[in-house]
């Protein structure tokens, strides 16, 4: 195999999605996967089989490749300075990632920053969340993902299942939000930053459902406060590639950061197909230090819809009913196989007038779980 460009730890839909990119601007992508047929792994011919928390699966995997970049948040960050110390540019870096792998590293940081944060404490024992007072929303400071390991807790008995995950936990004022905008920036090494509109992310147990780019009857004024926000926090961290702000926007229209992600992330794939670079090429660009691309939309109107593992388990035979019933929207299948609740792809439909766009992209994402 020629020599990659950069190698990607991990072999989920978001390196798969880098793929296409990489291939449109000829570079060589080199993937660590955790098996042979992972999602990413069957669009890159150049991928290695191993484990990213084991230091010489990741040798493997770089050698060669001047720059490393992440599917996910989850290697270790020793394994990283070791990587950068063998001369690896790892982007994000280590120092960034550690905000997003560990969510009181974060609160401290953006409070430090004076960035708004919902009220939140650690707690190691039943007096200090009886302390922080209830209700309060636990997590763990740790390895939580689609609302796993977040509970909302009322009094101490609904916080049993917390305590007994045995795991560092945050506690967090229950924010009675009127819904969730997400903001996402790519910043490359060298200072170039550029925000995508702010979008609204719709949540179901959990998951994100829907995206609507962008966030509908959004003020302008805040809009522009949460741009500028990821910005400051991609700069101030120095996040190199994707960084996405999750954000709770409150009845009375006040911001609040809910996580960092630093990474392509869910409520970016509209982007895809309806911006003018896509938030994985703009990673692409952004962790080689190459200049980015624009970041407006390309119509009024974009709605992406997951497509979560359903009553439809033949998703290659589902492809032609959705692709007659809505052709003009854009089917994404991410080459997994279905179970519950698993995200096995997504839809993306764009246009002038907002409820033809959702009505258009719901209607393909329910013949993709439901039949
Ligand atoms: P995960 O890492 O699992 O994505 P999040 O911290 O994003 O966890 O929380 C998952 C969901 O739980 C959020 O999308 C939001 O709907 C809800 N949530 C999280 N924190 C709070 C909070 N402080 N107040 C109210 N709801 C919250």
């Amino acid at each position: 195999m020629p020599t990659p460009d950069l190698a990607v730890i991990g072999g989920g839909q978001l390196a798969r999605m880098m793929q296409p990119p990489a291939i449109a601007l000829g570079l060589r992508i080199r993937l660590l996967a955790e098996g042979p047929d992972v999602s990413a792994a069957q669009i890159v011919p150049d991928h290695v089989v191993g484990d990213h928390t084991v230091l010489d699966d990741l040798r493997g995997v770089v050698d060669g490749a001047p720059v490393v970049t992440f599917d996910h948040e989850h290697v270790p960050p020793e394994h990283l300075r070791v990587l950068e110390s063998e001369g690896h540019a790892c982007r994000p870096g280590p120092h960034a990632l550690l905000y997003a792998q560990d969510k009181a590293a974060m609160r401290e940081r953006l409070g430090a920053l004076g960035a708004p944060c919902p009220r939140n404490a650690p707690v190691a024992s039943r007096d200090d969340l009886e302390a922080f007072g209830f209700p309060a929303v636990l997590k763990t400071t740790r390895g939580g993902y689609d609302g796993k390991g977040v509970w909302v807790v009322r009094s101490q008995d609904d916080a049993d299942e917390a305590f007994a995950s045995d795991r560092p936990l945050l506690a967090e004022e229950l924010v009675d939000f009127r819904r969730e905008l997400s903001a996402l920036v790519a910043r490359s090494p060298s200072g170039e930053v550029r925000s995508y509109p702010v979008v609204e992310s719709r949540q179901v147990g959990g998951v994100c459902a829907e995206v609507v780019a962008p966030a509908p009857d959004l003020d302008p004024a805040l809009a522009a406060e949460a741009r500028s926000l990821a910005e400051r926090i991609a700069t101030e961290l120095d996040v190199t590639g994707i960084l996405a702000v999750e954000l709770f926007e409150t009845g009375d229209g006040r911001l609040l950061v809910n996580e960092l992600a630093m990474r392509p992330h869910n409520t970016g794939h509209w982007s895809i197909d309806g911006a003018v670079t896509s938030q994985f090429e703009n990673h692409l660009r952004a962790v080689l230090d190459l200049p980015l691309g624009g970041t407006d939309a390309r119509q009024p109107w974009s709605v992406m819809v997951n497509v979560l593992g359903g009553a439809v388990d033949d998703l290659e035979a589902q492809r032609s009913v959705v692709l007659a019933a809505e052709p003009d929207v854009k089917v994404h299948l991410y080459g997994k196989s279905v179970t519950a609740g698993r995200k096995v792809g997504h839809v993306t439909a764009v246009g002038d007038d907002l409820d033809d766009v959702l009505s258009r992209a719901r209607h393909a994402a329910a013949l993709l779980t439901d039949g």
